[in-house]
């Protein structure tokens, strides 16, 4: 292969390094944010970028995100993401060797998972060339993480009405859940059957009224979900929506859901803080996932009870944050930020173990 790294020196970040890799077409980015609690975890994104400077802006964004993310999580890893640019079409099983390769030169200080445009089925072509990948469907593996993000959210959503009412019932509250995907409609369900009234919108019509008439939630359109009147608004779509715009037009107490970077700015969340809107971290409450995949590079190997208990600490992570942000006067996300900041600084949680690769054999 005619591999080409190019070293990228960006300020804050440990390694930033560009690939191209000629015979398979492959271009990527693999950006290692922060490794001070363990090796950087984060998945693998492919998308047709329009530039490389957006490509690199994403790289850049999702690891620290990851950082903080591992950090508060307390799986021992460190925060790291990878971006190849490429559209679907062009997805072909040499590239994602090519990258598998790449990433197998980092000796795992990088390890690579599913993402936006990444199936568990790319990530298997992947560790054809590297054992430094995780997330697949296979026995070994943690399978489809949305479950486990959706309990997390779940935790998340007793955690801010233990908060708000000093109790976590879910009977009779109403919970608004914007986007009815793979996580949004598994929290959907556990929400109506511990009680929960529900409101809910997709811009996939299709689906949402059969949905509805199970859980007899009340639908509403896109554009109104975000500010219907309800105790719990749950994003489960895309990022950026809690912004200017929105903020004085809600109309719940709490905001709690899986949905990244919910935030369009971190000044947002002073925003809320103004408006007595209680506000869990994204970063915080969706880190299901991760505390998933990271059972499977356990020496136990992995194990689904095992994973779920772990997740109980999103609850309990959430009310410290909500208590350092009452004590400091602080927004719950710049309580979350200090809180991981904190624990790399002194290396609270740094991982003690060696990570276990349990598809160590199938790297040739
Ligand atoms: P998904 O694509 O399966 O579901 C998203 C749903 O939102 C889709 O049904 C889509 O039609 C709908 N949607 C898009 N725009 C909308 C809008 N404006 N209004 C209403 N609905 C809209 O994704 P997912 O896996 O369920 O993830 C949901 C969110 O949680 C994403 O932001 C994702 O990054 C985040 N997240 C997911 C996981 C995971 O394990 N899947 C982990 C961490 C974070």
């Amino acid at each position: 292969m005619a591999f080409k790294e190019e070293l990228l020196d960006i300020a804050g970040y440990e390694k930033v390094v560009k690939v191209t890799e000629e015979e398979s077409g492959l271009e990527a980015i693999i950006a290692i944010h922060n490794t001070t609690l363990g090796p950087g975890l984060g998945g693998t994104r492919i998308y047709p970028y329009d530039t490389f400077d957006e490509a690199l802006t994403d790289a850049l964004r999702l690891s620290k995100g990851m950082t903080y993310k591992s950090a508060i999580a307390q799986v021992g890893l460190g925060g790291a993401k990878s971006v190849i640019i490429s559209d679907q079409k062009n997805k072909t099983p040499e590239k994602l060797k090519a990258f598998g390769e790449a990433v197998d030169r980092l000796q795992g200080n990088y390890i690579c998972a599913e993402d936006v445009g990444c199936s568990p089925m790319d990530v298997e072509t992947i560790l054809e060339k590297t054992k430094y990948a995780c997330g697949v469907h296979d026995l070994r593996g943690s399978g489809n993480p949305a479950a486990f993000t959706a309990h997390g959210t779940y935790l998340g959503i007793l955690s801010v009405l233990q908060e708000l009412e000093g109790n976590t019932s879910l009977e009779g509250k109403t919970v608004a859940i914007q986007g009815i995907g793979n996580v949004g409609k598994r929290l959907a369900e556990r929400l109506f059957w511990s009680g929960a009234k529900l409101i809910i919108s997709d811009v996939n019509t299709d689906v949402i009224e059969h949905f509805a008439h199970e859980y007899d939630a009340q639908v509403v359109s896109p554009d109104e979900v975000l500010f219907v009147e309800c105790d719990v608004l749950a994003p489960c779509a895309m990022g950026g929506i809690i912004n200017q715009d929105t903020i004085p037009k809600l109309n719940c107490r709490a905001i709690a859901g899986a949905a990244n970077n919910q935030l369009l700015k971190p000044v947002d969340a002073d925003h809320l803080r103004e408006r007595g809107i209680l506000y869990a971290p994204d970063f915080v409450l969706n880190a299901g996932g991760l505390i998933n995949v990271m059972c499977e590079l356990s020496a136990e190997g992995y194990n689904a009870t095992t994973a779920r208990n772990n997740l109980k600490q999103i609850y309990h992570q959430l009310l410290q944050i909500y208590e350092i942000a009452q004590q400091n006067g602080i927004s719950t996300h710049q309580a979350a930020v200090s809180l991981a900041d904190h624990r790399i600084e002194k290396k609270i949680g740094k991982r003690s173990e060696p990570l276990c690769f349990p598809f160590a054999a199938s790297a040739t």
